[in-house]
């Protein structure tokens, strides 16, 4: 009977575990995980965790005596540091090896490091960035009330961070490089409706704006101040605190190590298989092919996480399901839902239904009349709807999709 290990227990590589159990593997399944916690959810740590509202057991996906009911063997505090694919064998970093008949990559991504003249010194005792349980739980102690914090990248990471500081009375100051918050992400109308939305509650923003190093205390320990270049114009804000939040890097060191393809994640075919038939990679490590864009990505989201995991349980029990799925996210700020699906990138035209100042608020994003995307806010019926129309591809009547009298249902093919 196959072994079935999978690195790294994030949400793709505990879903995985578990839903191979589910559809019946009979053989030895291990997961192994290099931080301290069982498969956890993220989204929290940003939001309802950072802000002192969700207690570090909500955030687990199971409990540990899931993992001893469905016999996963469950090794954390474990990383894997090489592959060796003749062999079929990990090594891991206590020295031991583990063999495998089947392995997956569910190694997920770091969060990128700013590279700027200061930040020589390793730790510095006031700059953050968000991707762990043990991130937040450095940085919580500091969120108190009156201190200035600076955040660099005005991605969702950085808003909803945004969010809780200001609710918890810091002094905000998000700093973005591009014009505009969430360019790489949505059209202009949902850019200034979040900024508004900020702007109302106390953040400030700095647009067009880029860091360009920053001012450490004598001890080069803490940073007291980021210098930056407003439309080129030099500027520096003082800070308490500073956090990073420009992106992520997946985690591809093993792969390309063993010599499998990475470009942008770990390259994987619909069906999360590599080119060598016994490694398969999921989750926000893995660049695979993408229908509905007709090309490659790589995606990190919660949604689909689990979509590719159960892509790659299928894989794995003999079945061949590609991965069809259309990406869709969330966010949630000031309590209110933000939801998107689909990809915007290359859109023609952005249809906008519902009122910014209402806080209901649906923008779709249009290509040859056709809904290749939409952010959707505080209007849940809308998503739904949206779904169908993003993923059936059919034209609609412009004037019909601008009217809000028109129910979005009776657009879709
Ligand atoms: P991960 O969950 O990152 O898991 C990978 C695991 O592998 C990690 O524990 C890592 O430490 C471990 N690992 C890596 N290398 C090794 C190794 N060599 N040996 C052993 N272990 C290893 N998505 C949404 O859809 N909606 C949201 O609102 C949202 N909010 C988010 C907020 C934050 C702060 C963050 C960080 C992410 C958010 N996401 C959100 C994204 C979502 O959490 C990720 O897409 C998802 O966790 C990806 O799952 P994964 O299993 O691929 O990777």
């Amino acid at each position: 009977e196959e072994r079935i290990v999978i690195v790294g227990a994030g949400q793709a590589g505990g879903e995985l575990a578990a839903g191979l159990r589910k559809q019946g593997h009979q053989g030895r399944i291990v997961l192994l995980g290099d931080e301290p916690h069982p498969p956890y959810q993220r989204p929290p740590l940003s939001k309802g965790f950072l802000q002192g509202k969700v207690a570090l057991s909500d955030l687990y996906l199971k409990p540990l005596s899931t993992y001893e009911r469905f016999d996963i063997e469950l090794r954390l505090g474990t990383r894997v540091e090489a592959i060796d694919r003749s062999a079929r064998e990990l090594s891991l970093q206590d020295g031991s090896r583990l063999g495998y008949d089947k392995l997956v990559l569910a190694t997920g991504g770091r969060a990128r490091r700013l590279s700027l003249p200061g930040m020589e010194t390793a730790e510095l005792e006031n700059l953050f960035s968000v991707r762990s349980i043990s991130d937040i739980e450095t940085m919580r102690a500091k969120f108190v009330a009156g201190n200035r914090l600076l955040i660099i990248g005005g991605g969702y990471i950085g808003l909803e961070v945004a969010a809780v500081a200001v609710q918890l009375g810091l002094q905000v100051t998000v700093l973005e490089a591009a014009p505009r918050l969430l360019s790489r992400v949505t059209g202009p109308e949902v850019s200034t409706f979040i900024e508004e939305l900020h702007h109302e509650r106390g953040v400030e923003f700095r647009l067009s704006c880029e860091a360009r190093g920053l001012e450490l205390d004598e001890a080069r320990q803490k940073v007291r101040g980021v210098h930056v270049a407003r439309h080129g114009v030099p500027e520096r804000l003082d800070a308490d605190l500073v956090l990073v939040g420009i992106g992520l890097v997946p985690n591809t060191e093993l792969a390309s190590g063993a010599g499998l393809a990475v470009d942008d994640g770990i390259v994987v075919d619909e069906y999360a298989c590599s080119a060598d038939p016994a490694i398969l990679a999921i989750g926000d490590c893995a660049n695979q092919p993408s229908a509905y864009m007709g090309g490659r990505i790589r995606l990190e989201s919660v949604p689909n996480a689990i979509e590719h995991a159960r892509v790659a349980a299928a894989t794995l029990m003999g079945k061949r399901e590609p991965y069809a799925a259309i990406p869709w996210f969330w966010s949630d700020q000031y309590g209110l839902k933000l939801q998107m699906v689909g990809l915007s990138a290359g859109y023609e035209q952005c249809i906008t239904r519902g009122s910014a100042g209402g806080k209901e608020f649906s923008a779709f994003y249009l290509k040859d009349k056709r809904v290749i995307a939409a952010d959707v806010i505080g209007r849940p019926a809308d998503f739904m709807a949206a779904k169908r129309l993003v993923s059936s591809r059919a034209q609609v009547e412009v004037t019909r999709l601008g009217d809000a009298a028109v129910p979005l249902a009776s657009l879709a093919a």
